[in-house]
């Protein structure tokens, strides 16, 4: 079909971007066409239309050019990349058609306007770099968030690995090489809304990107844009740093690193200078937290719902700026292992508890500043108003007192931070000299400079300035000399400057005015005087305006060149905001500083549940104290249900990530070993949707910890083996539990009702059995919450499910089927009663001889020979008999009845 110039260049532009949504500007509107408009209609609810009628219709959609944002992140939200196409030459001056290309491409990870973005958490793009087909591949990960510039790459060697880091850093895309999509089905499957986008081979090439950039004509196009791009040497320096940090496989991290950039040269058209930094790391310099993990224990969202609101992370966060949320959240996802490490920020966050008044002067000053990450994105990418560079400036102000505060702090990790924040003088300084206090939004309208700081600008300002003058002076004239009192010289942008004589006056008039405009009550005049001052104070306007937008241009680009030093000093803002807002999470919610030792123990005095506590209404938080060393490695941990089994191990489990994160802890006291793994499982029930049976989930995870748990591991398990009969599961968790304890000697915290578990203690020399005290009060239960020593007597079930509101003949009932069970009721067949009228058939159901019942429990009565043979019996490995020995072991016996 023959197409009209413009959408011949619709379509030259399309192919280039076929994969995102193209915004087409037409006037003051962005147009859809084809399938994109299709896309926009199903997906925005806008109305689909049609270009040219007749023969070749051409779907068509629209949206007015200043609604287009929010439009934009809707589509960004469902996991589609918006390519926005402008006019790119004046309208007036173009030639035939006007020149239009795409400046920006705006997709789920790649997303730099502030105002659309979650203050308090990271937007990532990452990419996946892998080498090897098999069982062990080698991955490397890297991942920025434009808008602040943060960059980081990793390597990990298995799928489930890279799965939980992947889930760790949490971004909204993910870039995999095309030729090994298939690779990454899994992966995908297990992060819930994360688009995967699989990206040409080549894009995954440090040389081809290399080139990409030095080539930068080709980046920018023809367009004058405002952004400021690293140019090819600064990024191979990147690739340098990562090379030589001491990756297995470098050159896989340098392919996920070329990734990420090549998206970013490709959506942004090069690469905004605040990446400046790429900040590689080994997975296991941090505590490692795998993805069910992080999901159980609800760090930074909910289990139910995915919810921030009653996660981990919305209890201990105390700060009071964007930066400091984003770096909170970042230290509770990669908690440290270093002693040392570890207890430098617990030494800080002391010196902030014991000093309230430091903390205090600190939080309050950190209350007035502004997201310098993100405000450094803009500035680099060139979007940066003068407003803009107000914030950046108060927030600079606020510097000098900050540290003037930390000049009286004595820990090494405040101190430091003392160090490293730069005040930023210079840019400071500039800034104030440059733009008002107060500048409009607007960048081309003027207004934005003060006096004194360009001598041109100055200059046109005192034309404009002088000619105001002169027009009052000319309206007094005026008045005096045609005797006209109420004569006024007025100004609007139509009709430029005029002189306003009322009706009444009209004959007042002398004749050298010149006729201009008739209103109802009065007329307009101009005279020639007027005329040329007029002209002489719009040119010097006119002039003022484009020259301060281009000053405006050339200050943001001076700042932009010190994008480097601000991000420095935004990064030790938010380090301290996060140490002052644990201090004052400590101090508000009596959270005491932990002992860290060498040694391998978890020992808490009276520790809570940091969310549970929280959240109670009614009832008050039962604190519990737990020690596990070497010699008690396996608790098991038994009590009915609702009894608060679940919170006592995780809290542990918590206890252990806050301090290694830098953070005290809800405990009376505690010393604690660092622990290198946390593993947790519950009884899943939430993979159900992924399609996996329950049981097979939770053998799958039960595989994984057993495969990588160590000695040095924090393991917590909840009512494993309950996804299959009850003797298999039984089996799975008993086994599990052994290996735990023999092979792998972690510290392990399992939480059961099977009842046989609390047998264990008899063979496994580390093991102790712990329950959760309840009281009996008539026939309820009561919840005591507290832990002690020794399995529970009863289950207690039948209570917790009448306090669940069971309804009452059912609560009767199976009183009367547990008294049976019980009690011994049995028929002649030694089947339990349970409530049959005698020569009923019972259900089919395992149980146990009620013979050998009496005969195991009821100890007491037993005969000494009788005691003597079960002893002997007891202690017969029936597994390494040989026949021979069998009969003779046999022969024993029956003497000893
Ligand atoms: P279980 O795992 O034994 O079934 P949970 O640990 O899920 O029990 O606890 C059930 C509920 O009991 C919790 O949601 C909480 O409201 C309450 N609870 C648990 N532990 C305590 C405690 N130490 N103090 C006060 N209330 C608690």
């Amino acid at each position: 079909m023959k197409l009209t110039p413009m959408m011949q260049q619709y379509m030259d532009v399309k192919e280039r971007y076929p994969d995102a949504v193209l915004f087409f500007r037409l006037g003051d509107f962005y147009e859809m066409f084809f399938e994109d408009a299709e896309v926009c209609s199903r997906e925005l609810g806008i109305t689909l239309t049609a270009r040219s009628k007749g023969a070749n219709n051409i779907p068509m959609a629209g949206v007015p050019h200043h609604a287009a944002e929010g439009y934009v992140n809707q589509l960004i939200d469902k996991g589609f990349s918006v390519a926005i196409c402008e006019q790119v030459e004046d309208a007036e001056a173009a030639k035939g058609i006007v020149k239009r290309d795409v400046v920006r491409v705006i997709t789920p990870g790649v997303v730099l306007n502030s105002d659309s973005l979650d203050d308090k958490a990271p937007n990532y793009v990452a990419a996946i770099g892998v080498k090897g087909r098999g069982v062990k591949n080698e991955y490397g990960i890297a991942y920025l968030d434009v808008s602040t510039g943060d960059f980081r790459v990793t390597e990990v060697s298995r799928q489930e690995e890279l799965r939980s880091e992947l889930n760790r850093i949490e971004p909204r895309e993910v870039l995999v090489p095309k030729s090994a999509e298939a690779l990454f089905g899994e992966v995908e499957r297990h992060l819930d809304g994360v688009f995967f986008r699989p990206r040409k081979n080549e894009a995954f090439e440090p040389k081809a990107l290399l080139s990409n950039i030095a080539g930068g004509a080709r980046l920018s196009g023809d367009i004058d844009h405002d952004a400021y791009f690293l140019e090819a040497g600064p990024v191979e320096k990147m690739f340098t740093h990562v090379h030589d940090f001491g990756f297995e496989s470098p050159d896989v991290v340098q392919q996920a690193a070329s990734a990420v950039l090549d998206y970013i040269v490709e959506t942004q058209r090069g690469i905004p200078t605040n990446v400046q930094e790429i900040t590689p790391y080994h997975a296991q310099s941090f505590l490692v937290i795998d993805e069910s993990t992080k999901a159980n224990l609800e760090l930074t969202r909910t289990l139910m719902g995915g919810r921030r609101q009653g996660s981990l992370l919305s209890v201990i966060d105390k700060t009071v700026t964007a930066m400091g949320g984003r770096r909170l959240r970042h230290w509770l996802n990669y908690p440290l292992v270093s002693l040392d490490a570890i207890r430098r920020r617990h030494d800080a966050v002391e010196e902030l508890v014991r000093f309230p008044a430091l903390r205090e002067d600190i939080r309050e000053a950190l209350d007035a500043v502004y997201d310098i990450e993100r405000l450094c994105g803009k500035i680099s990418s060139g979007t940066a108003n003068a407003r803009d560079l107000r914030s950046l400036l108060s927030t600079l102000a606020i510097i000098p007192e900050v540290k003037e505060v930390l000049s009286e702090c004595d820990s090494e990790f405040l101190v430091e931070l003392d160090e490293d924040l730069d005040p930023c003088h210079e840019i400071r300084d500039l800034i104030d000299r440059a733009v008002v206090d107060d500048p409009p939004v607007e960048l081309t309208e003027g207004g934005l400079f003060k006096a004194g700081f360009d001598d041109e600008l100055d200059e046109l300002l005192e034309i404009s300035g002088n000619g105001k003058d002169w027009i009052l002076r000319y309206e007094t004239e005026q008045k005096q000399a045609t005797d006209i009192s109420s004569l006024k010289v007025k100004h609007n942008k139509v009709f430029g400057y005029f002189i306003e004589v009322t009706k009444a006056n009209l004959h007042l008039v002398p004749d050298r005015y010149i006729r201009k405009q008739t209103l109802a009550n009065s007329e307009r005049y101009y005279t020639p005087e007027l005329k040329e001052m007029e002209e002489r104070i719009l040119g010097a306007e006119d002039k003022r305006k484009t020259l301060e937008y281009q000053l405006f241009q050339e200050l943001r680009k001076r700042v932009g060149l010190e994008v480097g030093t601000l991000l420095r000093t935004a990064s030790q803002l938010a380090n301290l905001d996060v140490i002052a807002g644990l201090s004052e999470l400590a101090q508000r919610l009596e959270y005491t500083r932990p002992d860290m030792t060498e040694e391998p123990v978890i020992d808490i005095d009276e520790g809570r549940h940091p969310v549970v506590e929280r959240t109670l209404k009614d009832e008050r938080f039962v604190p519990n104290s737990v020690r596990m060393d070497p010699e008690q490695r396996l608790l098991i941990i038994t009590g009915p249900n609702m009894a608060g089994k679940s919170t006592v191990i995780r809290q542990v489990a918590l206890i252990s990530l806050l301090a290694q994160m830098g953070s005290f802890v809800p405990v009376k006291a505690a010393e604690l070993g660092v622990v290198d793994k946390i593993f947790s499982r519950v009884g899943a029930s939430d993979n159900l949707a992924r399609g996996q049976s329950t049981f097979m989930v939770e053998m799958t995870e039960a595989a994984h910890i057993l495969n990588n748990a160590t000695e040095h591991s924090l393991v917590i398990l909840d009512e494993i083996g309950r996804g299959t009969s009850t003797f298999d599961g039984l089996s799975i968790a008993w086994a599990v539990a052994e290996h735990l304890h023999d092979e792998i000697r972690a510290k392990t915290m399992f939480a059961t009702h099977y009842h046989e578990l609390t047998e264990l203690i008899r063979t496994l020399d580390g093991a102790r059995n712990l329950s959760i005290a309840v009281k009996e009060w008539q026939d309820d239960i009561i919840f005591l919450r507290k832990l002690v020593d020794g399995e529970a007597n009863r289950s207690y079930g039948i209570q917790v499910g009448k306090l669940a509101g069971l309804p009452e003949p059912v609560v009767e009932r199976a009183k009367q089927v547990l008294e049976n069970l019980e009690g011994g009721q049995f028929d002649e067949m030694g089947i339990p009663m349970a409530g049959r009228k005698p020569g009923e058939a019972p259900e089919p159901t395992r149980h146990h001889n009620p013979n050998q019942l009496t005969l195991f429990h009821g100890g007491a009565s037993l005969s000494p020979g009788q005691k003597a043979a079960l002893e002997t019996l007891d202690e017969v490995d029936v597994n390494s008999l040989t026949p021979l020995e069998a009969l003779n072991v046999l022969n024993e016996l029956v003497q000893k009845l």
